[in-house]
């Protein structure tokens, strides 16, 4: 984990629309290293989103650079993947159909894509459930197809935009905890948004805190916490962790 896979300089951006300009971010710096979780938080409607997007090149910055390095080397841009806050699982498909969709559409359902898709839900307790629609699984279980669904792509860089927070507090637990051990377990890039404070110190190795809109970076915080399993609930019981939670408590209460 040592070169960055992506550096943000001085990157501004405003919206535009027919009442006047609503400046969202402004001239925000981070780099993010290769294999590194990131979460970003910060208040609600501050541009977090819109960040995400800058990131994923749908939106071009108004000012500002960013700079990406693919991690095998080449020139091509590191590819990303999306994961949203509700799955968008098509339920007229199976769970297999579902995860496939990505490979269907981009002309790449190979033996060896395929071979993968199977592995990845065989190993995330899923494959027992491949020919079942998405509406007999439940919330978590969902949101797992919709990560092995952006996986299969073989993204470099996972982009989640509070991909828990449609799920109840237990499910949320436990599939937040998941995911951060998928993600680990694959060696992925990610960068994650949340507005849950101890969801962010649970699975990132750093946090950026944004102020109110237009956004600008007001802290970065690394996170190091001595834990016995990679639990949500030993993170949640770490020695470091009351200390970090207050200090990010304490960064966005004056935000508000
Ligand atoms: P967050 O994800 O942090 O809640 P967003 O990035 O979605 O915030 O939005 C930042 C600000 O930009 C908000 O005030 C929002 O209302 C505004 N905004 C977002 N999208 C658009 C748009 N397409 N047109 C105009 N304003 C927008
Ligand atoms: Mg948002």
């Amino acid at each position: 984990m040592n070169s960055s896979i992506l550096q943000l300089h001085n990157i501004t951006y405003s919206y535009h629309s027919l009442t006047g300009e609503i400046p969202a971010l402004s001239d925000i710096s981070f780099s993010v290293k290769q294999g590194e979780f990131l979460a970003i938080v910060g208040p609600s409607g501050c541009g977090k989103s819109t960040l995400l997007s800058i990131i994923a090149r749908l939106l071009q910055p108004e000012a500002g650079t960013i700079l990406f390095q693919n991690p095998n080397g080449s020139l091509e841009y590191p590819r990303t993947g999306y994961m949203l806050q509700h799955d968008h699982l098509l339920e007229w498909r199976t769970i297999f159909r579902n995860v496939m969709l990505g490979l269907e559409i981009a002309h790449q359902e190979t033996p060896e894509n395929t071979a993968y898709a199977e592995k990845l839900l065989a190993d995330y307790e899923l494959y027992k459930f491949k020919d079942k629609h998405p509406s007999e699984l439940s919330g978590g279980m969902r949101q797992r197809a919709a990560l092995i669904r952006t996986l299969v792509m073989n993204p470099d860089i996972l982009l989640l935009d509070e991909p828990f927070s449609a799920l109840d507090y237990q499910t949320r637990l436990s599939v937040s905890g998941d995911i951060g051990h998928i993600i680990r377990s694959t060696g992925k890039t990610a960068i994650l948004i949340t507005h849950d404070l101890s969801e962010a110190i649970s699975l990132a190795d750093r946090i950026i805190i944004l102020s109110q809109r237009p956004a600008v970076v007001k802290k970065e915080l690394s996170i190091h916490l001595s834990k016995t399993d990679n639990s949500p609930l030993a993170a949640r019981s770490a020695p470091e962790f009351h200390h970090y939670f207050n200090l990010l408590w304490k960064e966005l209460s004056h935000e508000k």
